[in-house]
């Protein structure tokens, strides 16, 4: 049955609400985007995006799709003097099974988060059919019977009952700390089901100008920690306006200190201390910051029985991952590709949200297994431990992880995995099985190797 699509709202102007708002756009009248920010005209940091001041990768799956919604928007990040860094071959990447040989695999685009999601957002700004609500909460869903129809806006900074907005359509949007299971309850609906497991992983972060004349044949450093007992990760990227991101990570509550000696030792305490030579002399432009709620989180609306018709969960607040791996922005984007194709394959908006929530988790799958996957190689971590199968798999991701240190192609293959263009399993396919019974070449024995 053909609903009118007059008005979709989307809560939540992040990454997930930005790419939602702009695919709704395609398919509705109007388009409003409520987010509880107020933006500035510049690029600045806001409360809602706390994470923007911790590394965010952006893998290349997430953004061909960026730039198949918004055109250009690469080359507009590039005039932004976003750097690119080719990956291993520009980077120094300590593994868990050693150093990896500087391949030429895949390249990212090294850019604030603040960056682009301004970027993003001054795309979709110009957008006639949208209306971007910005400095105002959503406090609640109105529903008649059987469907959400609307939701109820307060001004922030004000008190008192919220305002309606009505709609043929609600996306929520607003991350980890989504209030839907408390406007579910709410409406009259059973608990929400949800899984987390949890690293108890923590971030540091600052950003440094990058020393004038630097120039020690490597652009980034991704230093990573050799579980089950090592718990310390450090990555130096650099970014638009001469400047590193430097994030530090530690497992199992080895957070990391953000005042200035505590920062510094904890750098000196990776694997290996180029990191720490690297900003030691360096100039910081920002204090440390911490961020700490990074656990794997499932809400399982897809198996909810009774669900509100006109209503959907997107981005974090369905499925967030631990970010160590650099998932969450690449499934939002494919999550907004998926709304897309639910809404022209069917003029049904009553049954839209079971259609896409079981796709998005389908998609979610493969980054799910690799991040909770990795996390259970800690006895510490909370909410599952590794049963047979996930410690067999692990044993094999080992073997593939040495291969991938010395031989180009089982480098691609497992790239592939973490940037979300092949799923777990490709890991099984025949030429890597085979590769990894009959190579036996040494990984490189340190830095010095990899730097020309
Ligand atoms: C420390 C850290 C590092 C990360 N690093 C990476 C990385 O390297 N690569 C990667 O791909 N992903 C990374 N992620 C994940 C990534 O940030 C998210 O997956 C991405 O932002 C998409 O999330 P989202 O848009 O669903 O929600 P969020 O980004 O959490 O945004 C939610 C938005 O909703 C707004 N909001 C909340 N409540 C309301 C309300 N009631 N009314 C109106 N607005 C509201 C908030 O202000 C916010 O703007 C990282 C996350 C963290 C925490």
């Amino acid at each position: 049955m053909t609903q009118p699509r007059e008005h979709a709202v989307v809560i939540g102007g992040s990454l997930m609400g930005l790419l939602a708002a702009r695919i709704l756009a395609d398919h509705f009248t109007r388009v409003t985007l409520i987010e509880r920010d107020r933006f500035t005209e510049a690029v600045a940091s806001r409360p809602g995006l706390g994470q923007a001041r911790h590394l965010h990768v952006l893998w290349s799956r997430g953004l061909e799709i960026a730039e198949q919604l918004f055109p250009g928007l690469e080359d507009e990040l590039r005039v932004a003097g976003v750097p690119e860094v080719r990956v291993p071959a520009d980077m120094l990447w300590l593994t868990s099974a050693g150093w990896r040989r500087r391949f030429e695999s895949t390249r990212l685009l090294t850019f604030s988060r603040d960056l682009l999601d301004w970027t993003v957002r001054a795309r979709l700004a110009k957008t006639g059919s949208l209306r971007l609500l910005a400095g105002h909460e959503v406090t609640g869903l109105l529903a008649g019977a059987e469907a959400v129809t609307g939701v109820e806006v307060r001004e922030r900074g004000t008190t008192g009952p919220g305002e309606p907005i009505t709609a043929d359509l609600v996306v929520d949007a607003t991350g980890r700390a989504s209030k839907t299971p408390a406007w579910l309850e709410r409406l009259g609906y059973p608990a929400v089901r949800q899984t987390l497991i949890n690293p108890l992983l923590g971030y540091a972060s600052r950003t440094y100008a990058i020393p004038a004349g630097f120039d020690p044949g490597w652009k980034a450093l991704y230093l990573q920690a050799d579980p089950p007992h090592g718990t310390r990760t450090g990555a130096l990227f650099p970014q638009e306006g001469g400047r590193w991101i430097v994030s530090l990570f530690g497992v199992g509550e080895d957070y990391p200190p953000t005042g200035d000696d505590g920062f510094l030792e904890f750098a000196k305490s990776l694997r290996s201390p180029l990191l720490y030579e690297a900003i030691r002399d360096a100039e910081p432009l920002t204090p440390g910051v911490s961020y700490r709620r990074t656990g794997n989180l499932r809400r399982h609306y897809e198996r909810m029985r009774a669900w509100p018709k006109r209503f959907l969960v997107a981005g974090d607040a369905l499925c967030a991952f631990n970010p160590l791996y650099g998932q969450g922005m690449t499934v939002a984007a494919k999550s907004a590709l998926t709304l897309d194709a639910c809404l022209r394959a069917d003029g049904d908006l009553d049954g839209l949200a079971r259609r896409f929530h079981r796709k998005v988790i389908k998609n979610a799958t493969g980054p799910w297994l690799v991040a909770t996957g990795e996390d259970l190689r800690y006895g510490t971590t909370e909410g599952a431990t590794a049963g047979v199968r996930t410690r067999v798999l692990n044993r094999y991701v080992d073997r593939v992880q040495h291969l991938a240190n010395v031989d180009p192609r089982v480098c691609d293959r497992f790239i592939d995995v973490l940037a979300l263009t092949a799923q777990p399993q490709s890991l099984f396919l025949p030429e890597v099985l085979w590769r990894a019974a009959t190579t036996r070449t040494r990984p490189p024995a340190g830095p010095d190797d990899l730097i020309p």
